[in-house]
């Protein structure tokens, strides 16, 4: 590879706080807010210009319940609007998530106002690329944006990019995952009574499209495995009648840190959404007037860089509740308890991970990766960030027990 060396420089400092909190999705939400009621001085920075993270830029719009600690707060505000609802599903489909789905402009709009009523400071249209780091602790990071380099300084950091990112700038260890790439995009207009009529379920649906695919009526035959995860519809009720969730099919093997596979990614998945929906409407009784409502901001890219933290428990470990130092019980679809140390990095001394990239075995990451789980592992970080905080202390130096009693005291079940 070819090298340039740039110019040192001098980049002014925007910002000072307590908690820097890196990336807007439910992890990173969760983590501000939670670290902000209680009392520390905390900016957000996020690099589109809304919040939500997957679930608004991947249109990932379905979830298990969001019922424990803040996701309790997220989903009684969408309830409240009208816009978390049960799923309904038929014949073969997965009844046993429970999933819940969501509508992303509400997202957005509750957790600016979940930003603002705790009074957290957040920037939009920052994209963070680096970290300053004084021996294993972050001083603070670089940013860029349309007012060029600019730098925050933060006492204590929150990694949550969903990539890792700040821990992989300050040296922490971590191993990339290549997971499967899709782009989720919402169709209107399908009549959905008449498509379960001719279909039966959507696991039937999913099948005819594949049959189509196989025999090159659906030509599909730019890289994609079709081996994992044909494209398809798995829920009949969203939040509105008449809307489904579609997804383009599964990319394997991407790099979804490399922006020449993103970018690969991007292109192909996008021609499926157009490929796919052209076909459902063409050939699927119930479709005849149906379009696509809106793509999703970005390709939906599950996994990339994990921490390797303090912990990294197995499956079995997480379902069985064996840790000690339990300070995190997502209500996924079966309750699941996550040690501590699974959201400490090593080598880098203030900084957690909430969110995608904690630390686990990959066999637990798919269920680890699932919104309530992001949101309670933020809920976590924040809480242990604004307590060591206060007692000057580094997040791995506090006693657990003193974070479960900030999150019971909460509302967070701990079933301690
Ligand atoms: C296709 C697909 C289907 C899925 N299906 C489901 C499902 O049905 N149910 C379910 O519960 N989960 C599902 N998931 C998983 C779930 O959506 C995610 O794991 C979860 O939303 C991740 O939340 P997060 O806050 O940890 O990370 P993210 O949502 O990735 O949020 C990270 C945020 O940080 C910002 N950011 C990243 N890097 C930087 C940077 N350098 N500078 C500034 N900002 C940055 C991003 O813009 C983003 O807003 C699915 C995921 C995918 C991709």
């Amino acid at each position: 590879m070819n090298w340039v060396t740039e110019p040192e420089r001098k980049t002014p400092v925007v910002g000072e706080v307590d908690l820097l909190v890196c990336g807007g999705g439910f992890a990173g939400v969760a983590a501000a807010v939670c670290a902000a009621r209680l009392g520390a001085k905390v900016m957000l920075l996020e690099k589109y210009g809304f919040l939500g993270g997957l679930v608004t830029s991947a249109l990932v719009i379905t979830t298990p319940p969001l019922d424990n600690g803040i996701n309790l707060e997220i989903g009684g505000r969408l309830k409240e609007r009208g816009v978390y609802v049960p799923c309904r599903h038929s014949g073969e489909e997965s009844e046993w998530l429970n999933m819940h789905a969501v509508d992303p402009e509400f997202v957005k709009y509750e957790f600016i106002h979940m930003l603002q009523e705790s009074g957290v400071d957040f920037l939009f249209h920052v994209y963070i690329v680096g970290t300053i780091m004084d021996g294993r602790r972050i001083k603070g990071v670089v940013m860029e944006s349309k007012a060029g380099r600019q730098a925050v300084l933060a006492r204590m950091v929150v990694d949550a990019t969903g990539d890792a990112d700040i821990a992989a700038f300050a040296g922490a260890p971590f191993r990339l995952l290549k997971k499967p790439v899709t782009m989720m995009f919402n169709m209107t207009g399908v009549d959905i009574p008449r498509v379960l009529a001719e279909m039966g379920n959507w696991g039937n649906l999913r099948r005819v499209v594949k049959e189509a695919i196989d025999k090159g009526d659906l030509p599909f035959d730019l890289g994609i495995e079709r081996e994992f995860g044909s494209p398809g519809v798995h829920a009949e009720k969203l939040v509105y009648d008449g809307e489904i969730n579609v997804w383009s099919g599964n990319l394997m093997g991407m790099d979804g840190t490399d922006p020449r596979d993103l970018t690969q990614a991007e292109v192909i998945t996008r021609e499926h959404a157009i490929r796919l929906a052209r076909f459902l409407k063409e050939n699927i009784p119930g479709f005849e007037k149906s379009r696509i409502e809106m793509t999703s901001t970005q390709a939906g890219v599950r996994a990339t860089r994990q921490i390797m933290g303090m912990a990294s428990p197995s499956g079995e470990e997480v379902q069985k509740k064996i840790f000690a130092d339990t300070a995190v019980k997502p209500y996924a679809y079966r309750p699941m308890r996550l040690p501590y140390g699974s959201i400490l990095p090593q080598k880098v001394e203030n900084l957690l991970v909430a969110g995608r990239c904690l630390s686990a075995e990959e066999e637990i990451l798919g269920q680890l990766r699932l919104i309530p789980v992001c949101s309670a592992t933020g809920q976590t970080a924040g809480t242990a960030a604004a307590l060591a905080l206060q007692q000057g202390k580094a997040p791995r130096e506090l006693k657990v027990e003193r974070v479960q009693e900030a999150l019971q005291a909460q509302g967070m079940d701990l079933e301690l």
